[in-house]
């Protein structure tokens, strides 16, 4: 027999994710001698065996990968010499110290396991199965390498029947470190009382609860949630009034993707995302309608299949088919994830309280995701894709990003991969600055990480700003809307200079006025600015976020002055008549009001005119409704003027009056305002490709979760032959933003734009 030897590498998402094993089985059924090991890099094989038996073993290798698993580079190297080897082993990891980064996300429980319940005895009916290809992941891990007595599983102690499979390299529970049954693993609870190793017995008596219109607080993966029957408008209701949720939609549960089918209508892109081991919320079009409170008339709902056993056991026995699935927290704080506090403040909101007692160690909010031009976009990047790396071809070596302030996620470099934080929140609130700083602090021991330059947004004021500046650690401060662009540059590995289109709510511009309707030629080195949104005042400063009425008012003023308010009786747009005249003194000695380009003020306008939305009561309401409402066979536009660097809407707003004088209906007026804005990120990128020869146009900020914005802005630039680059991985709103720091930072770096 003639035989060889391969040297494989494999890079990727391999650790962590049963590879090992895999790749074990892999070889005993090619009958291949050799070892594989974990290292730095990923996976390495040495192999040996007959030329052919080889190639079937690679071939089999990449294409039978466990679920969630990734393979991003496949290197064989046949120059290897023969060592005669008698067996396959799998070696000790070579290296956990200083260079580990990868620590696989939290995976959806796999069928095999679902089977598993309903066959072995020592796991039947048992909620917390799990096994090398699914279970908890990130949400239970201290502190690498990847260890059962470094997770929160570490006061469960093995069983012989576990111990065995966890030993025995041909069992699917080979070190699977949160591995467990019946007999010596986790187990529910129910309001304190009784404790469930019987996830249908605690699912029957759950579904009654449910069932019976009350509401339920339940311990998922990455924090509580709040549950309850989506059909019954009372319920929903209620849980709106306990929970202090503002008017802001709510996710649901769905049994499996036919009722999914049934209340939503699903491409073949969403259905693959929705039945991914990631398991994201993903915003679906509504078909059948749900309890009104869930989304509160907006055209999309965010839907969840079943993760954990437990949503499998509760879901077949509910008599419904959607429950509201919706974040276990108290107004705006974290999600809480200490089965006290839940006991303490949940049981306000719920009826019954449901824990387990294996501890959360990193809370992890769903990720939520919306597919547009069929293609998976994050919204909110969190349990399932945390903390899995994004490889950019820069040494980020010790760069920390600290992120902005309303969505906030920070990032670390490791070599050339950048690790996000999970989703953090809005840092304005207590309990979240100081889980983002006990998410930092984790992330440090966790992979090994010390900072020795930080980049953070030039707004003084975020509180993101200010804990970078608290670091003694050299500093750089970066424009919000230039990260925003390199935030997808780098997801891209763009490293050139390209036109940059960011259209965003706020953030602070070199000038110190408030910028966000922004047309760049930028690399990631720096960026000019071409054109932006004619800046208008915001008489109230901060409140005209949560008063979209104001922004109105403040174009309406800009262009048409005072008359305006008496001949087109646009004064009923102001809450109370009499606060014209303090307005207009407030615009017109720049008292309180700052001056901004920002499109999310100007998607605030239209709405407020139309009457949609005038006071938000959740982040982005009057923007989505606008969007909700769009008609969209509508194919009309507005005028618009770019005088200078500046884009004017005098013409815009002027023909929306005339629209709303004639009643045209509101879809098709808000369709002609999307068409315009579409329109002109076509014109001034021909302008800027005029100008500078530059093909590549890049899509960013947080207007661009606008699906219709997005998907036809890319359609039309496309058509045109501009190549288009728009956020995917990454949410393109502030939780992309730390991406796009960390890139610049690096970059500058790199070219000795800092100095050292
Ligand atoms: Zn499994
Ligand atoms: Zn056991
Ligand atoms: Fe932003």
């Amino acid at each position: 027999m003639n035989l060889q030897a391969h040297l494989i590498k494999i890079k990727g998402l391999v650790q962590g994710v049963g590879f090992r094993p895999y790749v074990y089985r892999q070889a005993s059924r090619f009958d291949i001698k050799g070892w594989v090991e974990n290292n730095n890099e990923g996976v390495s094989i040495h192999a040996e065996a007959t030329k052919d038996a080889l190639l079937q073993f690679e071939a089999a290798l990449k294409s039978e990968i466990p679920e969630a698993a990734s393979i991003s580079e496949f290197i064989v190297n046949e120059d290897i010499s023969l060592r005669g080897f008698e067996l396959f082993s799998i070696r000790k990891s070579n290296n956990l110290s200083n260079d580990i980064t990868e620590v696989s996300p939290d995976i959806a429980v796999c069928q095999a396991c679902l089977n598993d319940m309903k066959t072995q005895p020592h796991r039947i009916q048992y909620p917390f199965v799990n096994c090398t290809n699914c279970g908890p992941r990130f949400t239970i891990i201290k502190d690498l390498p990847y260890d059962r007595h470094q997770t929160t599983m570490q006061i469960f102690k093995l069983c012989n029947t576990c111990e065995m499979e966890y030993s025995n390299i041909t069992d699917r529970r080979f070190h699977a470190q949160p591995v467990a049954c019946r007999n010596c693993g986790p187990a529910y609870q129910l309001n304190g009382g009784k404790l469930f190793t019987d996830g249908n017995k605690l699912a029957s008596i759950l579904a009654k609860h449910i069932d019976s219109g009350e509401i339920v607080a339940l311990k998922g993966m990455g924090g509580y949630h709040l549950v309850c029957n989506a059909l019954n408008e009372k319920t929903v209701k209620e849980l709106r009034l306990r929970k202090q949720r503002d008017g802001k939609p709510m996710a649901v549960m769905v049994k499996d993707i036919t009722t999914a089918n049934k209340y939503f209508n699903l491409t073949k892109e969403e259905v693959t995302l929705l039945t991914s081991w990631r398991r994201p919320i993903l915003l679906l079009e509504n078909r059948l309608s749900l309890a009104h409170a869930v989304c509160t008339g907006l055209s999309r709902t965010g839907v969840i299949l079943p993760y954990m056993p437990l949503h499998y056991q509760l879901m077949s026995a509910l008599n419904t088919e959607v429950i509201v699935l919706t974040s276990g927290n108290i107004s705006d704080e974290p999600v809480i994830i200490d089965d006290r506090e839940a006991s303490k403040s949940l049981a306000s909101v719920a009826d019954q309280v449901i824990r387990y007692n294996r501890e959360i160690y990193n809370r992890t909010d769903d990720s939520v995701a919306i597919v547009v031009n069929q293609k998976s976009r994050l919204i909110r990047r969190s349990r399932g894709y945390v903390p899995q790396p994004i490889s950019l071809k820069l040494n980020t070596e010790g760069i920390f990003a600290a992120g902005a302030e309303l969505v906030n996620t920070f990032a670390i470099g490791k070599g050339k991969q950048v690790i996000m934080s999970q989703h953090i929140g809005d840092l304005k609130n207590v309990e979240t600055l100081a889980f983002f700083e006990e998410s930092f602090t984790r992330f440090k021991r966790l992979f090994r990480f010390t900072p020795d330059l930080i980049v953070c947004d030039l707004h003084p004021d975020y509180l993101s700003t200010r804990f970078a500046l608290e670091q003694k650690t050299q500093l750089i401060q970066v424009q919000h809307h230039h990260a925003h662009m390199a935030s997808c540059m780098a997801e891209h590995d763009l490293d050139e200079k390209v036109i940059g289109i960011i259209l965003d709510g706020t953030g602070l511009g070199n000038d110190g006025n408030i910028w966000g309707g922004e047309f760049f030629v930028a690399d990631l080195n720096d960026f000019s600015r071409m054109y932006h949104y004619d800046p208008i005042p915001l008489p109230g400063g901060d409140l005209v976020t949560k008063q979209p009425w104001r922004s109105a008012f403040s174009y309406l003023y800009h262009y048409f002055g005072l008359p305006v308010f008496i001949e087109e009786a646009a004064i009923d747009l102001l809450p109370e008549e009499k606060q014209l005249p303090l307005l207009m003194q407030m615009v017109d000695q720049k008292i309180n009001s700052p001056l901004s380009s920002g499109a999310g003020r100007l998607f605030d306008a239209v709405s407020a005119l139309l009457g949609i939305c005038r006071e938000s009561s959740f982040h982005a309401e009057a923007p989505m409704r606008l969007e909700a409402a769009i008609n969209q066979q509508c194919k009309g536009k507005y005028l618009f003027e770019v005088e200078d660097q500046k884009i004017l809407f005098r013409k815009l707003f002027h023909q929306i009056l005339q629209d709303i004088n004639q009643q045209l209906p509101v879809g098709e007026i808000s369709a002609k305002f999307h068409n315009t804005l579409i329109a002109i990120n076509l014109h001034i990128s021909k302008l800027i490709r005029a100008q500078f020869g530059i093909n590549k146009v890049v899509l960013s900020g947080g207007s661009f979760q606008n699906a219709y914005l997005l998907a036809h802005t890319e359609n039309l630039l496309k058509n045109q032959g501009f190549e288009v680059y728009s956020q995917e991985q990454l949410p393109s709103n502030d939780g992309g933003i730390a991406l796009g720091q960390l890139a610049i930072a690096a970059k500058r770096r790199q070219t000795h734009l800092i100095e050292q």
